[in-house]
């Protein structure tokens, strides 16, 4: 039997478990494949506390995670296939072990979300693609296109001007969303230029993306846009899916915690972007992480006495 178990290892998951390793809980983290969320994903992150410099996010997470193991973390890097959350002691899956626990912290986070349209899954990795970091380098000197108005639109666009000829920004509307120092960072990059009031309906090739079909919102009118890869950042969708009917969801599919880090099940804590629709910062998750391994650890504690009270003396 566990006394705490962790799902997820982005900034929430693994500060939680930080917490829980030095209150000796011996926290089991079930990692995910590939462990440290989306920070692995990304480059340069300037705004974590601590590194004046900025930091790669990678090297970030890694350090994480050492400090996590430094404390008696185990880190298991393997996905939860299914959880039963609603009977104790509570149970959570992977696909070749199952393990037992007194409280489940669920630190899941958000994956990278897709327009949904035709070409794009078939194109996915030819020239279509979610993760600058990972794909930019393939499409050095090609014309790049990214869609979205927000801070990850701008981070990746202007990471892909270091690979690219030409780095197109296609936003549906004619402001962007993004921090005021990524706005001007962007609008006055001499390698990056604006398609507004516009959204992609099509992606257009037959081994790799050639073109896109582009629909100006103002006039209706549409055409084909040439375009060597495409990279898509409109936000994200919580991963929640293996507990649905047992923790509470809000329509978009966050995890609902009124109270602070609780959820609507007994000995089931929640923390980072997986129940963050405004922040979804890394800093704003490793808070959270360690307020949920503070409150898991006072749950087991008053669980703990209470048991100790009912054992005959
Ligand atoms: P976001 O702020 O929600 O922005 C998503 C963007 O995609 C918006 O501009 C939105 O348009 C657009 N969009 C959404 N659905 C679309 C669709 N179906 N078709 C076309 N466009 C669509 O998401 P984010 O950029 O991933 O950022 C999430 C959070 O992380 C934010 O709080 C952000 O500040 C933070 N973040 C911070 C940094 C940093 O500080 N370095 C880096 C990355 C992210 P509308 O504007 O019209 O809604």
């Amino acid at each position: 039997m566990e006394r705490v178990i962790v799902i997820g290892s982005g900034p929430a998951g693994l500060t939680a478990a930080i917490y829980a390793a030095r209150a000796n809980l011996k926290p089991l983290v079930l990692a995910g494949g590939l462990y440290g969320g989306q920070l692995m994903l990304t480059t340069e992150v300037e705004n974590y506390p601590g590194f004046p410099e900025g930091i790669q996010g990678p090297d970030l997470m890694i350090r994480f995670r050492e400090q996590a193991e430094r404390f008696g973390a185990r880190i298991e890097n393997v996905d939860v296939t299914s959880v039963e959350l609603t009977n104790k002691p509570l149970t959570v899956r992977t696909p070749d072990a199952e393990y037992q626990s007194k409280t489940v912290i669920v630190a899941t986070g958000a994956s990278a979300r897709w327009l949904d349209i035709p070409g794009e899954e078939r194109l996915r990795g030819r020239g279509v693609s979610t993760c600058a970091t990972c794909d930019g380098a393939f499409f050095r000197e090609k014309h790049i296109v990214v869609v979205g108005g927000g801070d990850s639109a701008m981070e990746e666009a202007l990471f892909l001007t270091r690979f690219g000829k030409r780095v197109t920004v296609i936003h549906r509307r004619d402001s962007l969303r993004a921090s005021k120092i990524m706005v001007d960072r962007a609008k006055s990059h001499e390698k990056m230029d604006f398609i507004w009031n516009t959204v992609v309906d099509e992606m257009i090739g037959d081994t790799h993306l050639r073109a896109l079909r582009l629909r100006n919102l103002l006039d209706g009118s549409s055409y084909e846009f040439e375009a060597d890869a495409i990279f898509i950042a409109i936000g994200h969708t919580p991963n929640t899916d293996i507990f649905k009917g047992q923790l509470n969801l809000d329509a978009a599919g966050y995890i609902v915690s009124p109270d602070g880090c609780a959820t609507n099940l007994d000995g089931v804590f929640v923390a980072g972007d997986v129940n963050d629709i405004r922040y979804k910062q890394a800093i704003t998750a490793a808070g959270a992480g360690c307020r949920a391994a503070m409150d898991a650890e006072k749950y087991l504690e008053a669980l703990e006495f209470a048991v100790k009270l009912e054992q005959p003396a």
